[in-house]
């Protein structure tokens, strides 16, 4: 029964999320910040559902005392605050929100290849001191330039489609072969982008073949003049190569929203006790830096409400893992649970030989309409859409899943 399910939201969950879940019915607590581990673990006992951001800690240690618990959403990016695997182990889905604030990273790009074209942040900077100093040399139009986006995934497509508003050109480099949008051209190579590109943009993943992607090599094969801008994550650029290039003036100028080791919090100082090349970063001419708020907007945050509370409403009423961060991604769409004598069956258990045949046996006693069955390291996550189940009956098929010893979780849905 929804009304049963209890909820708590911490660090101020944005209200469009919290809507959701009271419109379901959901028993929700909301708090406005994070809680300490012992207040924690006694909170989470109870619980169905946790909601959290970033400050949350949810390590194995926590979680074990979450006897209830069916699932995690975290309202931001980044899970690295949840122990995945344990959650994973101890059949806890976990869900965050990845792509709600793609407009908001591409608008920030935007307004920075203008900024960095028209050297707008020293000007800035120069008259915030009091100092008067009208340039126009080596300051541009951005109609006409080229800019080369590298990664075209939510972020890069989204800034493709922006640029070429403004009359830029666009190609873009990914490993996929994706269709352009508008007039923008796929290139082949790393290199054949930055050898055409006024702009360069990068929209990559965090993974091991895009660290350090921008070296010494790739700066040397820019234009003479050309700038970069790096909004993805700080391992991608390595960055003393940035300030040679910088120095040197190959660089017209690069803008930052992130980097290798980023300040825990506000008010924290951005000094070479993190990044030992900081101080000769903040030095160089031309160069925006900002701390991690490519996604940072008003809209991007009301998105991400939606987009984790209905992730997590799935989750709980129907058991769908669509956009899951730990678990196999199953669904079955149509919700004949719904129906009378017709029950979902959810059966997370260790993925091992032999499971899907005992579990068979078990609902062979019944019509199985529909049957999905994905596994994702040692985890398997199966869901089956049975008919001709008495609510007599589903206690005992609740029991005898439960009874199996691959078991993780049975959840029984009608
Ligand atoms: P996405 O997954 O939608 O797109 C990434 C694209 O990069 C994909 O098309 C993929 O095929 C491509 N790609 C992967 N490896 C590549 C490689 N080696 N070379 C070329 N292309 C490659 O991701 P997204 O949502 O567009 O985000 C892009 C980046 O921006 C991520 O690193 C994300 O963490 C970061 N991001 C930062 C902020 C911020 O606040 N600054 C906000 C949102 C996202």
């Amino acid at each position: 029964h929804t009304e049963d399910i209890k909820v708590l939201l911490l660090e101020n969950v944005n209200k469009t999320g919290q809507d959701i879940l009271r419109k379901q019915g959901y028993q929700v607590e909301a708090l406005k910040s994070s809680l300490p581990e012992d207040q924690l673990i006694e909170k989470i006992r109870d619980v169905q559902v946790i909601g959290i951001r970033s400050k949350t800690q949810l390590t194995a240690n926590v979680l074990k005392h979450a006897k209830n618990l069916i699932v995690i959403g975290c309202f931001c990016i980044g899970t690295n605050q949840v122990d995945l695997k344990y959650a994973a182990e101890t059949g806890i889905c976990v869900f965050n929100s990845p792509f709600s604030n793609s407009r908001s990273v591409a608008e920030l790009m935007i307004g920075e290849i203008i900024a960095l074209a028209r050297q707008f942040g020293d000007r800035n900077n120069e008259l915030h001191k009091g100092i008067w100093n009208k340039v126009s040399a080596g300051c541009w139009e951005v109609r006409g330039k080229t800019l080369g986006i590298v990664g075209y995934g939510h972020v890069g497509s989204q800034l493709s489609v922006l640029a070429e508003a403004m009359g830029m050109k666009v190609i873009y480099y990914d490993v996929t072969n994706l269709m352009g949008l508008g007039t923008s051209n796929q290139v082949h190579s790393l290199e054949e982008l930055l050898q055409h590109a006024d702009f360069v943009t990068l929209h990559v993943p965090e993974i091991p073949e895009t660290m350090n992607m921008m070296s010494t090599q790739q700066f040397e094969q820019m234009k003479q003049g050309s700038y970069l801008i790096n909004a993805s994550r700080g391992s991608v650029v390595d960055i003393p190569a940035l300030i040679s290039a910088s120095q040197s003036g190959k660089l017209a100028g690069a803008a930052l929203d992130v980097y290798p080791n980023e300040p825990g919090g506000n008010g924290e100082h951005f000094t070479n006790d993190l990044n030992t090349w900081t101080e000769d970063l903040r030095n160089l001419k031309n160069i925006i830096l900002t701390p991690h708020i490519g996604g940072s907007t008003e809209e991007a945050q009301s998105a991400i409400g939606v987009e984790v509370a209905e992730s997590l409403v799935k989750y709980v009423n129907f058991g769908i893992t669509s956009a899951a961060v730990n678990m196999p991604e199953v669904s079955l769409r149509s919700l004949t649970m719904e129906e009378p004598n017709h029950v979902r069956v959810i059966y997370i258990h260790h993925n091992v030989p032999g499971v899907l045949r005992r579990v068979n046996e078990i609902l062979g006693d019944h019509n199985v309409d529909k049957q999905m069955t994905d596994s994702r390291g040692d985890v398997a996550y199966l869901m089956a859409d049975i008919s001709n189940v008495n609510t007599s009956e589903i206690k005992d098929l609740y029991q005898s899943l439960e009874d199996l010893g691959s078991r993780i979780r049975t959840r029984v849905l009608y």
